[in-house]
């Protein structure tokens, strides 16, 4: 195909890839977004197997062949809870990819940059390798802690500060080297050595980070894959991998931004770990006199039967339960007969950000029934019954009263303040971040036990 039709379709691409950004900003034009990202992913790769540089087809053939294969038995088979650590481990494939093509690219007999552009490309291939291997085991680890393989709990080594700082000087020595280098092995043991150091470094970011503070992160591996892409894209001299790249870091950089404000966290304190540890000996924890007042389906119809004014709170165990579309059928019940029934949702909800609007526009939960936390959070002392499925941490006021708390400052919906709250949960497990949570022992909270769509089914059943 000829060099400036591929660039031609390279720049239609990366408009479609805009436009699927887009249509991904609400729930309404979703679907269209994600079309328009399948359409350009197309192009784009169409375009790229066209190259004439390309000239082994039967590879790409098998290679397109197993890894769409791939792509098709995890997308099917994918559970809706298991999504964040299948974005979690996709990011990590990036990483790999950049490292992968970074060390090939280096390794390339037929490149012959000299001069300046030959440092210029030594630091391209440097920055992506580097970028590619801390993203690539970072997101093994979140990949670990989002599957409950790693343990959620922050591991804080000492002097992790002063061995992070190390680390920065080792690779910007590293790489002062790697350009510098009179011999290809010596430019090669730099490139090894900064890899490791670089997994290294992932590794300990991430598993530095508390279970409450893995949104950012997410958000923040999300970024690198795309700063990773956008430095290989300089690298190979690809246009649209640079855009594409740049499009990933910048959209994940301000989505890490929006959740930090949203938790009230600093972004640069949360990379640097530290949060999500107890510095109280039990924080939150309710007291022993303190008791846990339960209530049956029976007993939450009725009160249910009552309200005029009510709040559904979803959170993680909704998505475990798979309990959305039992309340739909609840709120179509309830909205029927006269209620004001409407949803607060946290923006660190479930375990990715926009899960629960993903659940509850899958049910077929009208839009505007449902809220933001900012929208909805001074209404509660009007709300006669909330009912909170499934969440915890986002619901926990010990955020806003325990100073010592390690979700201390999180703003969290104040479900407490309504008449009546009930809470759905299976027992008295602690949330992601492991903190007790003193609104199951409120004199206005009563615990509905069990699992959250059983309840829910058997609530729609008594009202
Ligand atoms: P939590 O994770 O705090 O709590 C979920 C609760 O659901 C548990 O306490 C559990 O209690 C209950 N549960 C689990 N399964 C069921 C079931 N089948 N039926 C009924 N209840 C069930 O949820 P939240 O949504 O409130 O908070 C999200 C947490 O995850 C926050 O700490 C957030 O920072 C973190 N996080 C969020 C991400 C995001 O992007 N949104 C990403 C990564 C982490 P029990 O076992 O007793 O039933």
């Amino acid at each position: 195909m000829p060099e400036n039709i591929i660039t031609a379709t390279y720049l239609v691409a990366a408009i479609l890839f805009i436009f699927s950004l887009g249509g991904l900003s609400s729930n309404k034009s979703a679907r269209r977004g994600i079309l328009y990202g399948m359409f350009g992913m197309a192009l784009a790769v169409s375009a790229t197997v066209l190259n004439n540089d390309v000239t082994n087809y039967l590879m790409i053939a098998i290679t397109v062949a197993i890894g769409s294969l791939l792509g098709l038995i995890l997308a099917a088979r994918v559970q809706m809870v298991q999504m964040p650590q299948l974005v979690a481990i996709l990011h990590s494939l990036v990483g790999l990819a950049a490292v992968l093509i970074g060390f090939t690219n280096h390794m390339d007999a037929g490149s012959h940059f000299i001069g300046t552009e030959k440092t210029i490309h030594d630091i391209e291939v440097y920055l992506s390798i580097y970028i590619g291997a801390l993203t690539f085991s970072g997101s093994i680890i979140a990949f670990g802690k989002l599957s409950a393989l790693l343990n959620g709990r922050p591991l804080l080594l000492p002097g992790r500060h002063f061995l992070n700082i190390l680390m920065l000087i080792s690779v910007v020595v590293l790489g002062w080297l790697f350009v510098d280098s009179n011999t290809p092995e010596a430019a090669l043991t730099a490139l090894y050595i900064m890899t490791a150091v670089g997994l290294i470094f992932g590794i300990h970011m991430v598993i530095a980070i508390g279970g409450a503070d893995m949104p950012v992160v997410i958000s923040m591996l999300n970024s690198y894959s795309g700063w990773a892409a956008a430095a290989t894209g300089f690298m190979l001299s690809n246009d649209l991998l640079i855009i594409v790249g740049a499009l990933v870091g910048s959209s994940g950089a301000i989505l890490s931004y929006i959740i930090c404000k949203a938790m009230n966290r600093n972004f640069i304190s949360v990379i640097a770990g530290g949060f999500g540890v107890t510095k109280a000996p039990i924080s939150g924890d309710p007291s022993p006199q303190a008791e846990v007042i339960s209530i049956d389906v029976i007993g939450a119809a009725t009160l249910l039967n009552q309200a005029k004014k009510v709040m559904i709170v979803p959170g993680y165990g909704m998505a475990v339960a798979q309990a959305q579309h039992a309340v739909s059928g609840i709120t179509q019940l309830l909205m029927s007969k006269g209620v004001n029934i409407r949803f607060g949702i946290h923006p660190v909800a479930g375990r990715m950000p926009g899960h629960m609007n993903v659940l509850l526009a899958e049910a077929k939960i009208p839009y505007d029934a449902v809220f933001e936390m900012d929208e909805i959070n001074d209404d509660f002392p009007n709300i006669d019954v909330t009912i909170v499925i499934g969440a915890n941490d986002t619901v926990n006021p010990s955020a806003l009263d325990e100073p010592d708390s390690p979700i201390a400052g999180m703003p969290v919906l104040k479900v407490w303040q309504s008449k009546t709250t009930i809470v759905l949960k299976r027992g008295m497990a602690a949330g992601y971040s492991g903190v007790e949570n003193p609104l199951f022992t409120k004199d206005n909270t009563r615990m509905l036990f069990g699992d959250a769509k059983t309840s829910m089914d058997e609530l729609l059943v008594a009202l």
